[in-house]
């Protein structure tokens, strides 16, 4: 029997009644190792009831009393770190110390949001006319939804909903269908930390369930993480709804290669950047510019081996590297790419399509793939391919490199690696990308900065976690108050300067 994957609902986990149930495959083998459970409407209500119920209680809750649960709840993820790591390693196919250092991240993102008594402080300005004093407080917008990507089971919706419901909200998440298993476990870690009942609800789903939230009144904020196609829709979607929306999306992250660049530094860099995750990741460096031929010969030169050498294996083997894609659709995709690379003319130095690993046939294994004399024109170029494959495009100048990652549509991240501080400040100055680098080739910001591209990669105006978190996820509201203590001004008919009595 095939494990059914449950929804978790009012602070347990439910069954799911539709009758609708996906198949989850071990990506390593290619074996159904479960099913989850697409909600339908009446399912997807039944979440939003319990998330009303609970938000009037949960946003009169003392700031600091929250705060308590949630230093309880980052030492249970702590604790269970061991469990969740195979949990999420199993359904998603990366390696454990990746699956360990995904979980650490979202860690990250609850210690900070232990601080929110601190964080949700308003401002106050004394005598701003005589007798009238004003200030500003942070409130919860309410209930917030939050529809996350397959890449990141754990880390990106605990980018979300750590930061919603300190804040003071309730919350939906909506999984990716495809490895919801760890997403459901952290939530009843939350319980058991003494989250009440119905602050965070996760139900398991399709289109089906999103656009359930999407169309409810009582949803009022919605945060997306996935690919750009599906995010502008939800964004557009939700906008016309009337609800507050975030959607970080797709990614062509560009590294820059200096000729004075340390090479086996950079060779380091690009080895854990382009194929950690197998290339799974919306910060990995999928396109590298280096500056002149020489710098791309001897680039080449030291990487191409190190593709090579690529350890690929499942997760279950400690010294895996690299593990499979997410599913056996991924992996065609992946590899028609590469068929239209060598069709388009770019040169295939490490082809990674043949891999078979030996017990794991039916795996959906893809050996590390680098491309040299890639040119803009190309799909490869163009596409987030989202896989292992590394893309080279060769520039003579640094300015042409420049205006390569600024013409490109995706904003998410960039890095340059040099020596030279001139040529660092001025690419950290006018490039157009959300997060940059300088000789870090994945700029992930920490929990108490905030996570957002440019361009096609975000739509919307916050960026997620860090004080872009705590301002979507609350509404400013500014009172302005006068106690007269005797003064008597007579009734006023002119608008004012602030200052004016
Ligand atoms: P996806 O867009 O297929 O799915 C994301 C979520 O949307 C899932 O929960 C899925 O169930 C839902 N969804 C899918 N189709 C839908 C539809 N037609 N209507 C409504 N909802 C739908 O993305 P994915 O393949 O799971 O994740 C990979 C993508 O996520 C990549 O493009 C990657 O760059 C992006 N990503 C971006 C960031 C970022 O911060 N910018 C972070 C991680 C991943």
């Amino acid at each position: 029997m095939v494990r059914e994957i449950e929804h978790f609902i009012d602070g347990k986990r439910v069954k799911g009644t539709s009758g609708r149930l996906l198949d989850i495959t071990n990506p390593a083998t290619g074996e159904v190792i479960a099913q989850t459970p697409l909600a339908s409407v009446e399912e997807v209500h039944a979440a939003i009831s319990c998330s009303a119920k609970a938000l009037c209680k949960w946003s009169a809750t003392p700031p600091a009393k929250r705060a308590e649960i949630f230093f309880n709840f980052r030492d249970l993820l702590k604790n269970n770190l061991e469990e969740l790591a195979p949990l999420l390693s199993l359904e998603h196919g990366k390696t454990l110390p990746d699956a360990m250092g995904e979980i650490g991240r979202g860690i990250e993102v609850v210690e900070f949001a232990c601080g929110i008594p601190h964080l949700l402080k308003g401002e106050y300005s004394e005598q701003v006319a005589s007798n009238v004093d004003s200030y500003t407080l942070r409130q919860p917008v309410g209930i917030c939804a939050g529809i996350t990507p397959f890449n990141f089971p754990a880390m990106v919706p605990m980018w979300m909903y750590p930061v919603a419901i300190a804040c003071g909200n309730t919350f939906i998440l909506k999984p990716s269908e495809k490895d919801p298993t760890v997403a459901v476990r952290i939530a009843e870690l939350f319980s058991e930390a003494g989250l009440p009942d119905g602050v965070l609800n996760v139900i398991n789903g399709d289109r089906e369930a999103v656009e359930t939230l999407l169309e409810d009144p009582d949803i009022s904020a919605v945060s997306f993480v996935g690919s750009t196609a599906i995010g502008a829709q939800i964004y557009t979607k939700g906008c016309a709804s009337g609800k507050r929306v975030q959607a970080l999306c797709g990614a062509k992250n560009h590294m820059i290669v200096m000729p004075d660049a340390d090479l086996d530094q950079t060779v380091d860099a690009l080895i854990g950047s382009g194929y950690g995750s197998a290339g799974e990741r919306c910060m990995a460096i999928s396109v590298v510019v280096p500056i002149g031929e020489k710098t791309a010969d001897d680039l080449i030169e030291r990487l191409a081996p190190r593709v090579r050498e690529l350890k690929i294996a499942p997760y279950t083997d400690p010294a895996a590297e690299m593990g499979p894609v997410i599913t056996g659709e991924s992996l065609d995709r992946i590899k028609r790419y590469i068929d239209e690379g060598v069709d388009a003319g770019a040169e295939l130095v490490v082809d990674g399509r043949d891999l078979k690993l030996q017990g794991y046939e039916q795996g959906h294994f893809l050996g590390g793939c680098l491309f040299d004399r890639v040119t803009s024109d190309m799909d490869i170029y163009k596409d987030e391919i989202f896989g292992p494959v590394l893309s080279v495009l060769r520039t003579n100048d640094y300015e042409e490199a420049v205006r390569l990652v600024n013409e490109h549509e995706y904003g998410n991240g960039a890095a340059i690696f040099t020596r030279d501080g001139d040529a660092a400040r001025d690419f950290t100055t006018r490039v157009n990308i959300g997060m940059v680098g300088v000789n870090v080739p994945i700029p992930v910001p920490v929990a108490y900065h905030s996570f957002g591209g440019w361009k096609r990669s975000l739509f919307g105006d916050h960026h997620l976690h860090g004080m872009e978190g705590i301002r979507f996820f609350t509404r400013l509201k500014t009172m302005t108050t006068r106690w007269p203590s005797g003064i008597r001004s007579g009734a006023e008919f002119n608008f004012k300067r602030g200052a004016d009595d």
